[in-house]
Protein backbone atom coordinates (compact mmCIF):
# COMPACT_ATOMS: atom_id res chain seq x y z
CA UNK A 1 0.00 0.00 0.00
CA UNK A 2 1.04 3.23 -1.02
CA UNK A 3 1.73 6.21 1.60
CA UNK A 4 -0.87 8.60 -0.05
CA UNK A 5 -3.29 5.45 0.44
CA UNK A 6 -2.61 5.25 3.91
CA UNK A 7 -3.51 9.21 4.13
CA UNK A 8 -6.41 8.71 1.61
CA UNK A 9 -7.56 5.93 4.09
CA UNK A 10 -6.93 7.74 7.21
CA UNK A 11 -9.10 11.08 6.03
CA UNK A 12 -11.70 8.93 4.94
CA UNK A 13 -12.06 7.12 9.22
CA UNK A 14 -11.18 10.65 10.21
CA UNK A 15 -12.84 13.55 8.08
CA UNK A 16 -15.45 14.30 11.37
CA UNK A 17 -12.34 15.47 13.23
CA UNK A 18 -11.37 17.56 10.65
CA UNK A 19 -15.10 18.66 10.00
CA UNK A 20 -15.45 19.75 13.83
CA UNK A 21 -12.25 21.02 13.97
CA UNK A 22 -12.65 23.20 11.06
CA UNK A 23 -16.27 24.28 12.38
CA UNK A 24 -13.86 25.67 15.52
CA UNK A 25 -11.65 27.31 12.79
CA UNK A 26 -14.19 29.31 11.47
CA UNK A 27 -15.85 30.21 14.59
CA UNK A 28 -12.65 31.81 16.13
CA UNK A 29 -12.27 33.59 13.19
CA UNK A 30 -15.63 35.31 12.96
CA UNK A 31 -14.70 36.67 16.39
CA UNK A 32 -12.03 37.52 15.57
CA UNK A 33 -13.30 39.56 13.06
CA UNK A 34 -15.71 40.59 15.12
CA UNK A 35 -14.01 42.40 18.25
CA UNK A 36 -12.44 45.35 16.03
CA UNK A 37 -16.13 46.23 14.97
CA UNK A 38 -16.73 46.19 18.12
CA UNK A 39 -13.77 48.63 19.15
CA UNK A 40 -14.72 50.61 16.66
CA UNK A 41 -17.45 51.37 17.16
CA UNK A 42 -16.59 52.33 20.87
CA UNK A 43 -14.23 54.49 19.69
CA UNK A 44 -16.50 56.38 17.73
CA UNK A 45 -19.47 56.49 20.51
CA UNK A 46 -17.07 58.18 22.87
CA UNK A 47 -15.62 60.39 20.16
CA UNK A 48 -19.06 61.80 19.81
CA UNK A 49 -19.44 61.11 23.57
CA UNK A 50 -23.24 59.66 22.57
CA UNK A 51 -21.93 56.77 24.63
CA UNK A 52 -22.65 56.19 28.62
CA UNK A 53 -21.10 54.33 31.02
CA UNK A 54 -23.79 51.70 31.12
CA UNK A 55 -23.75 51.53 27.42
CA UNK A 56 -19.70 51.19 27.27
CA UNK A 57 -19.91 47.98 29.85
CA UNK A 58 -22.56 46.32 27.63
CA UNK A 59 -19.93 46.45 24.56
CA UNK A 60 -17.15 45.51 26.75
CA UNK A 61 -19.26 42.79 27.66
CA UNK A 62 -19.61 41.41 24.02
CA UNK A 63 -16.04 41.59 23.41
CA UNK A 64 -15.20 39.82 26.62
CA UNK A 65 -18.03 36.64 25.56
CA UNK A 66 -15.95 36.51 22.11
CA UNK A 67 -13.12 36.21 24.00
CA UNK A 68 -14.34 33.58 25.92
CA UNK A 69 -16.04 32.24 22.58
CA UNK A 70 -12.33 32.44 21.36
CA UNK A 71 -10.86 30.02 23.66
CA UNK A 72 -13.16 27.26 23.46
CA UNK A 73 -13.14 27.63 19.57
CA UNK A 74 -9.29 27.35 19.97
CA UNK A 75 -9.27 24.52 22.40
CA UNK A 76 -11.71 22.65 20.31
CA UNK A 77 -9.40 23.22 17.06
CA UNK A 78 -6.53 21.81 18.59
CA UNK A 79 -8.56 19.63 20.18
CA UNK A 80 -9.84 17.86 16.69
CA UNK A 81 -6.77 18.41 14.49
CA UNK A 82 -4.23 18.18 16.88
CA UNK A 83 -5.29 15.18 18.16
CA UNK A 84 -6.24 13.63 14.54
CA UNK A 85 -2.75 13.96 13.62
CA UNK A 86 -1.19 12.47 16.59
CA UNK A 87 -3.57 9.58 15.79
CA UNK A 88 -2.13 9.40 12.32
CA UNK A 89 1.19 9.24 14.22
CA UNK A 90 0.37 6.69 16.46
CA UNK A 91 -1.46 4.54 13.62
CA UNK A 92 1.00 4.77 10.67
CA UNK A 93 4.16 3.98 13.12
CA UNK A 94 2.60 0.80 14.13
CA UNK A 95 1.86 0.10 10.75
CA UNK A 96 5.33 0.88 9.53
CA UNK A 97 6.47 -0.94 12.45
CA UNK A 98 4.87 -4.43 11.22
CA UNK A 99 5.38 -3.79 7.83
CA UNK A 100 9.07 -3.80 8.39
CA UNK A 101 9.01 -6.93 10.90
CA UNK A 102 7.24 -9.04 7.64
CA UNK A 103 10.43 -7.72 5.31
CA UNK A 104 12.85 -10.50 4.78
CA UNK A 105 16.83 -9.75 5.29
CA UNK A 106 17.33 -8.79 1.70
CA UNK A 107 15.82 -5.41 2.14
CA UNK A 108 17.80 -4.96 5.33
CA UNK A 109 21.09 -5.69 3.07
CA UNK A 110 19.98 -2.36 1.10
CA UNK A 111 18.51 -0.14 3.70
CA UNK A 112 20.88 1.05 5.90
CA UNK A 113 19.09 1.34 9.82
CA UNK A 114 19.87 5.06 9.79
CA UNK A 115 18.10 5.20 6.31
CA UNK A 116 14.89 2.96 8.55
CA UNK A 117 15.23 5.28 11.67
CA UNK A 118 15.00 8.60 9.61
CA UNK A 119 11.27 7.13 8.41
CA UNK A 120 10.46 6.54 11.67
CA UNK A 121 11.25 10.06 13.11
CA UNK A 122 11.94 12.72 10.76
CA UNK A 123 9.57 11.78 7.70
CA UNK A 124 6.61 10.47 10.03
CA UNK A 125 6.72 13.52 11.92
CA UNK A 126 7.11 16.05 8.96
CA UNK A 127 3.54 13.83 7.47
CA UNK A 128 1.96 14.35 11.24
CA UNK A 129 2.57 18.25 10.68
CA UNK A 130 1.12 18.06 7.42
CA UNK A 131 -1.88 16.87 8.78
CA UNK A 132 -1.70 18.51 11.76
CA UNK A 133 -0.39 22.43 10.94
CA UNK A 134 -0.47 22.44 7.57
CA UNK A 135 -4.15 21.51 7.46
CA UNK A 136 -4.36 24.33 9.44
CA UNK A 137 -2.77 26.78 8.13
CA UNK A 138 -4.38 25.92 4.95
CA UNK A 139 -7.84 26.22 6.29
CA UNK A 140 -7.26 28.62 8.59
CA UNK A 141 -4.96 31.12 6.34
CA UNK A 142 -7.79 31.10 3.40
CA UNK A 143 -11.23 31.66 5.76
CA UNK A 144 -9.01 34.45 7.73
CA UNK A 145 -8.18 36.22 4.74
CA UNK A 146 -11.37 36.31 2.87
CA UNK A 147 -13.37 37.45 5.65
CA UNK A 148 -11.48 40.26 6.92
CA UNK A 149 -10.83 40.86 3.47
CA UNK A 150 -14.54 41.36 3.12
CA UNK A 151 -14.67 42.84 6.72
CA UNK A 152 -12.42 45.41 5.72
CA UNK A 153 -14.20 46.33 2.29
CA UNK A 154 -17.14 46.91 4.55
CA UNK A 155 -15.31 48.95 6.65
CA UNK A 156 -13.52 51.40 4.63
CA UNK A 157 -14.50 50.43 1.02
CA UNK A 158 -12.48 48.74 -1.64
CA UNK A 159 -9.99 51.01 -3.02
CA UNK A 160 -8.50 51.88 0.95
CA UNK A 161 -8.37 48.12 1.79
CA UNK A 162 -6.79 46.76 -1.58
CA UNK A 163 -4.06 49.76 -1.76
CA UNK A 164 -2.99 48.80 2.13
CA UNK A 165 -2.79 45.33 1.73
CA UNK A 166 -1.27 44.83 -1.62
CA UNK A 167 2.16 45.24 -0.40
CA UNK A 168 1.54 42.25 2.33
CA UNK A 169 1.00 40.02 -1.11
CA UNK A 170 4.74 40.25 -0.97
CA UNK A 171 4.76 38.26 2.63
CA UNK A 172 4.08 34.87 0.29
CA UNK A 173 7.04 34.50 -2.00
CA UNK A 174 8.93 35.76 0.77
CA UNK A 175 7.95 33.71 3.48
CA UNK A 176 8.20 30.03 0.92
CA UNK A 177 11.62 31.46 -0.26
CA UNK A 178 12.75 32.21 3.30
CA UNK A 179 11.17 28.95 4.84
CA UNK A 180 12.79 27.08 2.34
CA UNK A 181 16.24 28.39 3.17
CA UNK A 182 15.87 28.36 6.75
CA UNK A 183 14.55 24.66 6.62
CA UNK A 184 17.79 23.94 4.05
CA UNK A 185 20.33 25.42 6.60
CA UNK A 186 18.91 24.33 9.88
CA UNK A 187 19.22 20.78 7.58
CA UNK A 188 23.01 21.44 7.02
CA UNK A 189 23.17 22.53 10.87
CA UNK A 190 21.18 19.17 12.02
CA UNK A 191 23.65 16.57 9.58
CA UNK A 192 26.78 18.45 10.83
CA UNK A 193 25.62 18.11 14.27
CA UNK A 194 25.06 14.06 14.25
CA UNK A 195 28.47 14.23 12.23
CA UNK A 196 29.68 15.66 15.10
CA UNK A 197 27.70 13.79 17.67
CA UNK A 198 28.27 10.69 15.91
CA UNK A 199 32.23 10.90 15.82
CA UNK A 200 32.23 11.55 19.61
CA UNK A 201 30.23 8.67 20.22
CA UNK A 202 32.65 6.44 18.02
CA UNK A 203 35.69 8.05 19.87
CA UNK A 204 34.10 7.47 23.14
CA UNK A 205 32.98 3.17 22.22
CA UNK A 206 36.52 3.00 20.88
CA UNK A 207 38.74 5.11 23.09
CA UNK A 208 40.97 1.96 24.08
CA UNK A 209 41.71 1.81 20.54
CA UNK A 210 42.14 5.22 20.26
CA UNK A 211 44.81 5.79 23.22
CA UNK A 212 47.01 2.46 21.99
CA UNK A 213 47.32 3.71 19.10
CA UNK A 214 48.14 6.95 20.57
CA UNK A 215 46.18 8.64 17.91
CA UNK A 216 44.60 11.17 20.37
CA UNK A 217 45.87 14.21 17.99
CA UNK A 218 44.31 12.59 15.18
CA UNK A 219 40.81 12.07 16.76
CA UNK A 220 40.96 15.78 18.40
CA UNK A 221 42.16 16.86 14.60
CA UNK A 222 39.06 15.47 13.16
CA UNK A 223 36.87 16.65 16.14
CA UNK A 224 37.63 20.20 15.99
CA UNK A 225 37.17 20.13 11.72
CA UNK A 226 33.59 18.74 12.92
CA UNK A 227 32.72 21.28 15.33
CA UNK A 228 33.64 24.07 13.23
CA UNK A 229 31.73 23.23 10.35
CA UNK A 230 29.15 23.04 13.23
CA UNK A 231 29.55 26.24 13.92
CA UNK A 232 30.05 27.59 10.01
CA UNK A 233 26.44 25.87 9.53
CA UNK A 234 24.41 27.56 12.66
CA UNK A 235 25.83 30.75 12.05
CA UNK A 236 24.57 30.54 8.38
CA UNK A 237 21.08 29.70 9.67
CA UNK A 238 21.49 32.37 12.33
CA UNK A 239 22.23 34.80 9.77
CA UNK A 240 19.09 33.97 7.38
CA UNK A 241 16.57 33.86 9.84
CA UNK A 242 18.11 37.18 11.13
CA UNK A 243 17.11 38.90 7.61
CA UNK A 244 13.55 37.17 7.38
CA UNK A 245 12.23 38.71 10.73
CA UNK A 246 13.11 42.25 9.81
CA UNK A 247 12.00 42.10 6.28
CA UNK A 248 8.55 40.75 7.30
CA UNK A 249 8.28 43.42 9.88
CA UNK A 250 9.65 45.67 6.64
CA UNK A 251 6.86 44.71 4.41
CA UNK A 252 4.06 45.09 7.09
CA UNK A 253 5.08 48.76 8.27
CA UNK A 254 4.97 49.58 4.32
CA UNK A 255 1.56 48.02 4.48
CA UNK A 256 0.62 50.75 7.63
CA UNK A 257 2.53 53.23 5.88
CA UNK A 258 -0.28 53.58 3.57
CA UNK A 259 -3.11 52.66 5.95
CA UNK A 260 -2.06 55.83 7.91
CA UNK A 261 -1.32 57.50 4.44
CA UNK A 262 -4.45 56.73 2.79
CA UNK A 263 -6.56 55.90 6.04
CA UNK A 264 -5.61 59.21 7.54
CA UNK A 265 -6.61 61.52 4.56
CA UNK A 266 -9.93 59.66 4.16
CA UNK A 267 -10.93 60.18 8.03
CA UNK A 268 -9.32 64.11 7.47
CA UNK A 269 -12.05 64.00 4.77
CA UNK A 270 -14.46 62.44 6.51
CA UNK A 271 -15.56 59.52 4.20
CA UNK A 272 -14.52 56.99 7.21
CA UNK A 273 -14.54 57.87 11.14
CA UNK A 274 -11.26 57.45 13.39
CA UNK A 275 -13.05 54.13 14.85
CA UNK A 276 -13.62 52.23 11.21
CA UNK A 277 -9.84 53.77 10.85
CA UNK A 278 -8.64 52.22 13.70
CA UNK A 279 -10.56 48.24 13.27
CA UNK A 280 -9.11 48.86 9.64
CA UNK A 281 -5.80 48.88 11.44
CA UNK A 282 -5.84 46.09 13.27
CA UNK A 283 -7.14 44.20 10.37
CA UNK A 284 -4.12 44.28 8.48
CA UNK A 285 -2.49 43.62 11.66
CA UNK A 286 -4.26 40.22 11.39
CA UNK A 287 -3.62 39.64 7.75
CA UNK A 288 0.24 39.51 8.23
CA UNK A 289 0.46 36.11 9.64
CA UNK A 290 -1.88 34.36 7.13
CA UNK A 291 -0.36 35.51 4.34
CA UNK A 292 2.97 34.56 5.56
CA UNK A 293 1.36 30.92 6.32
CA UNK A 294 0.44 30.27 2.57
CA UNK A 295 4.34 30.42 2.22
CA UNK A 296 5.41 28.10 4.81
CA UNK A 297 2.53 25.78 3.60
CA UNK A 298 3.73 25.40 0.34
CA UNK A 299 7.41 24.66 1.16
CA UNK A 300 5.53 22.04 4.14
CA UNK A 301 3.50 20.36 1.57
CA UNK A 302 6.42 19.92 -0.76
CA UNK A 303 8.82 18.38 1.93
CA UNK A 304 5.80 16.32 2.73
CA UNK A 305 5.24 14.79 -0.73
CA UNK A 306 9.06 13.95 -0.90
CA UNK A 307 8.54 12.35 3.07
CA UNK A 308 5.93 10.08 1.65
CA UNK A 309 7.96 9.14 -1.32
CA UNK A 310 10.68 8.24 1.24
CA UNK A 311 8.09 6.45 2.91
CA UNK A 312 6.70 4.38 -0.15
CA UNK A 313 10.49 2.52 0.26
CA UNK A 314 9.41 0.92 3.12
CA UNK A 315 5.46 0.96 2.55
CA UNK A 316 5.42 -0.42 -1.03
CA UNK A 317 8.40 -2.90 -0.24
CA UNK A 318 7.65 -6.77 -1.20
CA UNK A 319 8.98 -9.01 1.28
CA UNK A 320 11.55 -11.25 -1.22
CA UNK A 321 10.82 -14.87 0.04
CA UNK A 322 6.95 -15.33 -0.58
CA UNK A 323 4.87 -17.19 1.75
CA UNK A 324 2.80 -20.15 -0.13
CA UNK A 325 -0.69 -19.65 -0.42
CA UNK A 326 -1.40 -23.27 -0.09
CA UNK A 327 1.33 -24.09 2.39
CA UNK A 328 2.52 -28.04 2.85
CA UNK A 329 2.67 -28.79 6.88
CA UNK A 330 5.62 -30.61 8.20
CA UNK A 331 4.91 -32.63 11.42
CA UNK A 332 8.61 -33.38 12.08
CA UNK A 333 11.96 -33.31 10.81
CA UNK A 334 12.66 -36.11 8.66
CA UNK A 335 15.03 -35.00 5.60
CA UNK A 336 17.12 -31.79 4.29
CA UNK A 337 18.14 -32.66 0.58
CA UNK A 338 19.78 -29.88 -1.43
CA UNK A 339 19.56 -30.82 -5.49
CA UNK A 340 21.90 -28.97 -7.99
CA UNK A 341 21.39 -25.71 -6.31
CA UNK A 342 23.35 -22.70 -7.99
CA UNK A 343 22.76 -19.35 -6.09
CA UNK A 344 23.26 -15.88 -6.43
CA UNK A 345 21.77 -13.41 -4.15
CA UNK A 346 18.69 -11.00 -5.75
CA UNK A 347 19.82 -8.22 -7.52
CA UNK A 348 23.49 -9.59 -8.42
CA UNK A 349 25.08 -11.93 -10.65
CA UNK A 350 27.78 -13.66 -9.43
CA UNK A 351 26.87 -17.14 -8.02
CA UNK A 352 28.20 -17.63 -4.24
CA UNK A 353 26.82 -21.39 -4.49
CA UNK A 354 27.70 -23.55 -7.50
CA UNK A 355 25.68 -27.34 -8.35
CA UNK A 356 25.47 -27.61 -4.36
CA UNK A 357 24.27 -31.20 -3.43
CA UNK A 358 23.55 -31.94 -0.19
CA UNK A 359 21.82 -34.33 2.01
CA UNK A 360 21.12 -34.47 5.92
CA UNK A 361 18.76 -37.08 7.58
CA UNK A 362 16.97 -36.83 10.92
CA UNK A 363 19.76 -37.50 14.07
CA UNK A 364 22.50 -36.38 11.78
CA UNK A 365 25.34 -34.21 12.76
CA UNK A 366 26.66 -32.48 9.22
CA UNK A 367 30.19 -30.17 9.48
CA UNK A 368 30.24 -27.61 6.45
CA UNK A 369 33.77 -26.15 6.63
CA UNK A 370 35.42 -24.13 3.85
CA UNK A 371 37.09 -20.46 3.64
CA UNK A 372 35.72 -17.24 4.54
CA UNK A 373 33.44 -16.27 1.80
CA UNK A 374 33.37 -19.65 0.40
CA UNK A 375 29.10 -19.89 0.86
CA UNK A 376 28.71 -21.84 4.70
CA UNK A 377 26.62 -19.04 5.89
CA UNK A 378 24.83 -18.60 2.81
CA UNK A 379 23.44 -22.85 2.94
CA UNK A 380 22.43 -21.70 6.43
CA UNK A 381 20.41 -18.58 5.57
CA UNK A 382 18.54 -20.61 2.58
CA UNK A 383 17.77 -23.16 4.55
CA UNK A 384 16.23 -21.06 7.34
CA UNK A 385 14.02 -18.99 3.84
CA UNK A 386 15.95 -15.83 4.97
CA UNK A 387 16.28 -15.47 1.08
CA UNK A 388 14.48 -16.42 -2.12
CA UNK A 389 15.40 -19.65 -3.38
CA UNK A 390 14.08 -21.27 -7.12
CA UNK A 391 12.05 -24.36 -7.04
CA UNK A 392 13.39 -27.72 -7.24
CA UNK A 393 16.60 -26.77 -5.22
CA UNK A 394 15.77 -27.26 -1.65
CA UNK A 395 13.60 -30.19 -0.05
CA UNK A 396 12.30 -30.72 3.40
CA UNK A 397 10.95 -34.09 3.87
CA UNK A 398 10.66 -33.95 0.04
CA UNK A 399 8.67 -31.34 0.23
CA UNK A 400 9.57 -28.07 -1.80
CA UNK A 401 11.00 -25.57 0.43
CA UNK A 402 8.82 -22.62 -0.89
CA UNK A 403 5.67 -24.97 -0.48
CA UNK A 404 6.51 -24.95 3.39
CA UNK A 405 5.35 -21.11 5.07
CA UNK A 406 8.52 -19.76 7.12
CA UNK A 407 6.60 -20.06 10.57
CA UNK A 408 6.44 -23.84 9.80
CA UNK A 409 10.11 -23.84 8.93
CA UNK A 410 11.22 -21.66 12.09
CA UNK A 411 9.23 -24.05 14.84
CA UNK A 412 11.66 -26.94 13.40
CA UNK A 413 14.79 -25.60 12.48
CA UNK A 414 16.84 -22.82 14.47
CA UNK A 415 20.00 -20.88 13.21
CA UNK A 416 22.48 -19.67 15.76
CA UNK A 417 24.80 -16.96 14.02
CA UNK A 418 28.16 -16.27 14.57
CA UNK A 419 27.22 -12.48 15.64
CA UNK A 420 25.21 -12.26 18.85
CA UNK A 421 22.81 -9.99 19.95
CA UNK A 422 21.83 -9.49 23.53
CA UNK A 423 19.30 -7.07 24.78
CA UNK A 424 19.97 -4.84 27.93
CA UNK A 425 18.05 -6.65 30.00
CA UNK A 426 18.69 -9.59 32.40
CA UNK A 427 20.67 -13.48 31.72
CA UNK A 428 16.95 -15.09 31.98
CA UNK A 429 15.40 -12.70 29.49
CA UNK A 430 18.11 -12.82 27.10
CA UNK A 431 17.79 -16.51 27.30
CA UNK A 432 13.56 -17.10 27.35
CA UNK A 433 13.13 -13.60 25.20
CA UNK A 434 9.38 -13.79 25.32
CA UNK A 435 8.90 -17.60 26.54
CA UNK A 436 6.34 -17.37 29.34
CA UNK A 437 6.34 -19.73 32.95
CA UNK A 438 9.84 -20.94 32.02
CA UNK A 439 11.10 -23.53 34.65
CA UNK A 440 14.26 -22.65 36.71
CA UNK A 441 15.69 -26.14 35.51
CA UNK A 442 14.87 -25.63 32.29
CA UNK A 443 17.40 -22.31 32.24
CA UNK A 444 20.08 -24.20 34.20
CA UNK A 445 20.01 -27.48 32.21
CA UNK A 446 20.43 -25.48 28.94
CA UNK A 447 23.14 -22.84 30.61
CA UNK A 448 25.28 -25.89 31.45
CA UNK A 449 24.88 -27.19 28.06
CA UNK A 450 25.91 -24.39 26.46
CA UNK A 451 28.78 -24.40 29.41
CA UNK A 452 28.12 -20.96 30.38
CA UNK A 453 26.21 -22.03 33.70
CA UNK A 454 29.44 -21.62 36.00
CA UNK A 455 30.55 -18.10 34.47
CA UNK A 456 26.90 -16.85 35.38
CA UNK A 457 26.79 -18.39 38.64
CA UNK A 458 29.78 -16.47 39.48
CA UNK A 459 27.76 -13.11 38.76
CA UNK A 460 26.42 -11.10 41.40
CA UNK A 461 23.21 -11.16 40.29
CA UNK A 462 23.30 -14.74 38.75
CA UNK A 463 20.49 -15.20 36.05
CA UNK A 464 18.87 -11.54 37.27
CA UNK A 465 22.32 -9.92 36.54
CA UNK A 466 21.55 -7.27 33.39
CA UNK A 467 23.78 -7.78 30.71
CA UNK A 468 24.59 -4.72 28.23
CA UNK A 469 24.88 -0.84 28.61
CA UNK A 470 23.36 -1.05 31.71
CA UNK A 471 24.66 -4.37 33.35
CA UNK A 472 28.00 -6.17 33.14
CA UNK A 473 30.22 -6.99 30.30
CA UNK A 474 30.24 -10.13 28.98
CA UNK A 475 33.21 -11.55 26.45
CA UNK A 476 32.35 -12.59 23.12
CA UNK A 477 32.52 -16.52 24.56
CA UNK A 478 30.56 -15.54 26.60
CA UNK A 479 27.55 -13.92 25.07
CA UNK A 480 28.14 -16.56 22.26
CA UNK A 481 27.20 -19.46 25.12
CA UNK A 482 23.97 -17.53 26.08
CA UNK A 483 23.06 -17.11 22.33
CA UNK A 484 23.48 -20.95 22.76
CA UNK A 485 21.02 -21.44 25.38
CA UNK A 486 18.63 -19.49 23.97
CA UNK A 487 18.61 -21.60 21.10
CA UNK A 488 18.13 -24.64 23.02
CA UNK A 489 15.90 -23.59 25.63
CA UNK A 490 13.18 -23.79 22.84
CA UNK A 491 12.38 -27.26 21.73
CA UNK A 492 13.93 -27.36 17.62
CA UNK A 493 14.54 -30.27 15.62
CA UNK A 494 17.51 -29.01 13.48
CA UNK A 495 19.87 -26.69 14.96
CA UNK A 496 22.10 -24.96 12.99
CA UNK A 497 25.16 -23.31 14.26
CA UNK A 498 27.26 -21.08 12.10
CA UNK A 499 30.34 -20.45 13.53
CA UNK A 500 28.77 -19.85 16.82
CA UNK A 501 31.53 -20.39 19.67
CA UNK A 502 34.37 -18.95 17.64
CA UNK A 503 35.22 -16.49 20.63
CA UNK A 504 35.13 -19.78 22.27
CA UNK A 505 38.80 -21.66 23.26
CA UNK A 506 38.86 -25.12 20.92
CA UNK A 507 38.32 -27.49 23.95
CA UNK A 508 35.09 -25.58 25.40
CA UNK A 509 33.84 -26.08 21.57
CA UNK A 510 34.53 -29.71 21.55
CA UNK A 511 33.08 -30.54 24.45
CA UNK A 512 29.77 -27.93 23.84
CA UNK A 513 29.03 -29.81 20.88
CA UNK A 514 29.69 -33.12 21.72
CA UNK A 515 27.51 -32.93 25.10
CA UNK A 516 24.42 -31.23 23.31
CA UNK A 517 24.83 -34.06 20.80
CA UNK A 518 24.91 -36.82 23.47
CA UNK A 519 22.13 -35.35 25.16
CA UNK A 520 19.92 -34.45 22.68
CA UNK A 521 19.19 -37.54 20.70
CA UNK A 522 17.28 -37.66 17.75
CA UNK A 523 17.88 -34.03 16.80
CA UNK A 524 19.52 -32.96 13.85
CA UNK A 525 23.14 -30.79 14.14
CA UNK A 526 24.51 -28.80 10.97
CA UNK A 527 27.74 -27.19 12.68
CA UNK A 528 29.61 -24.93 10.29
CA UNK A 529 32.56 -24.31 12.16
CA UNK A 530 36.81 -23.07 10.90
CA UNK A 531 37.70 -26.28 14.22
CA UNK A 532 37.95 -29.14 12.45
CA UNK A 533 38.46 -31.09 15.28
CA UNK A 534 35.04 -30.50 16.61
CA UNK A 535 33.52 -32.70 13.51
CA UNK A 536 35.70 -35.92 14.07
CA UNK A 537 32.32 -37.69 15.16
CA UNK A 538 30.31 -35.94 12.63
CA UNK A 539 28.25 -37.93 10.43
CA UNK A 540 29.57 -36.18 7.02
CA UNK A 541 31.29 -33.10 6.23
CA UNK A 542 31.23 -31.01 3.41
CA UNK A 543 34.20 -28.76 1.97
CA UNK A 544 33.61 -25.80 0.73
CA UNK A 545 35.80 -23.68 -1.89
CA UNK A 546 34.79 -20.83 -3.83
CA UNK A 547 30.52 -22.23 -3.84
CA UNK A 548 31.67 -25.84 -4.79
CA UNK A 549 31.39 -28.64 -2.82
CA UNK A 550 35.02 -29.86 -3.25
CA UNK A 551 34.77 -32.92 -0.87
CA UNK A 552 32.75 -34.93 1.06
CA UNK A 553 32.78 -37.37 3.86
CA UNK A 554 33.65 -38.57 7.53
CA UNK A 555 36.96 -36.71 9.15
CA UNK A 556 38.63 -39.83 9.03
CA UNK A 557 37.93 -40.13 5.00
CA UNK A 558 38.63 -36.72 4.43
CA UNK A 559 42.02 -37.13 6.38
CA UNK A 560 43.39 -39.99 4.46
CA UNK A 561 42.72 -38.39 1.17
CA UNK A 562 45.62 -35.60 0.82
CA UNK A 563 43.16 -33.03 0.04
CA UNK A 564 41.84 -29.33 1.08
CA UNK A 565 40.83 -30.53 4.18
CA UNK A 566 43.33 -32.72 5.60
CA UNK A 567 45.75 -29.76 4.53
CA UNK A 568 43.31 -27.63 6.76
CA UNK A 569 43.57 -30.01 9.35
CA UNK A 570 47.82 -30.49 9.65
CA UNK A 571 47.84 -26.24 9.42
CA UNK A 572 45.55 -26.66 12.93
CA UNK A 573 47.21 -28.98 14.44
CA UNK A 574 50.68 -27.16 14.29
CA UNK A 575 49.08 -24.27 15.27
CA UNK A 576 47.46 -25.88 17.85
CA UNK A 577 44.08 -25.58 17.47
P1 LIG B 1 30.95 -17.92 4.50
O1 LIG B 1 29.85 -18.17 5.48
O2 LIG B 1 31.50 -19.16 3.96
O3 LIG B 1 32.02 -17.02 5.04
P2 LIG B 1 28.94 -16.48 3.04
O4 LIG B 1 27.90 -17.48 2.73
O5 LIG B 1 28.68 -15.54 4.15
O6 LIG B 1 30.35 -17.19 3.24
O7 LIG B 1 29.21 -15.61 1.75
C1 LIG B 1 29.42 -16.19 0.48
C2 LIG B 1 29.49 -15.07 -0.55
O8 LIG B 1 28.22 -14.44 -0.64
C3 LIG B 1 30.47 -13.98 -0.18
O9 LIG B 1 31.21 -13.65 -1.33
C4 LIG B 1 29.63 -12.82 0.24
O10 LIG B 1 30.23 -11.62 -0.14
C5 LIG B 1 28.34 -13.06 -0.53
N1 LIG B 1 27.18 -12.56 0.23
C6 LIG B 1 26.87 -12.87 1.49
N2 LIG B 1 25.72 -12.26 1.87
C7 LIG B 1 25.29 -11.56 0.82
C8 LIG B 1 24.16 -10.73 0.56
N3 LIG B 1 23.23 -10.51 1.50
N4 LIG B 1 24.04 -10.16 -0.66
C9 LIG B 1 24.97 -10.38 -1.60
N5 LIG B 1 26.06 -11.15 -1.44
C10 LIG B 1 26.22 -11.74 -0.25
Amino acid sequence: MKTSSILIDFLKRNWYKYLLGFLALVMVDLLQVYVPRIVGKIVDSLNTETMNFAELKIMIGWIMAAASGMFLGRFLWRYFLGGASRYFLLETMNRMFSKMLSLTPGFFDRMRSGELMARFTNDLSLLRRVLGQGAILLFDSFIMVLMVFIFMIGNVGWKLAWISFAPLLLLVPTSMSFGRLIHRRVADVQRSFSELSGFTEETINGIRIVKSFSSEDVSFGIFEEKANVNFRDTLRAVKVSSVFRPLITLIASSSFFLALLYGGRAVINEKITLGDFIAFNSYLGMLIWPMMAYGFMVDLFQRGRAAMRRMDTIFTAQPEVKEPERPVKIDHFKSVIIRDLTYRYPGTDRPVLKNINMKVKRGEMIGIVGSVGSGKTTIAKLLMKLYPVERGKIFINGVDINDISSEDLRRIFTLVPQETFLFSDTIRNNITVGMKNVDEKEIERVTKLAAVYEDIMSFPEKFDTVVGERGVTLSGGQRQRITIARALIRDFEVYIFDDCLSAVDPETEEKIISSIRNSMKGKTIIVITHRLKVLKDADRIYVLDDGFIKEEGRHEELLSRDGIYSRMYRKQLIEGG
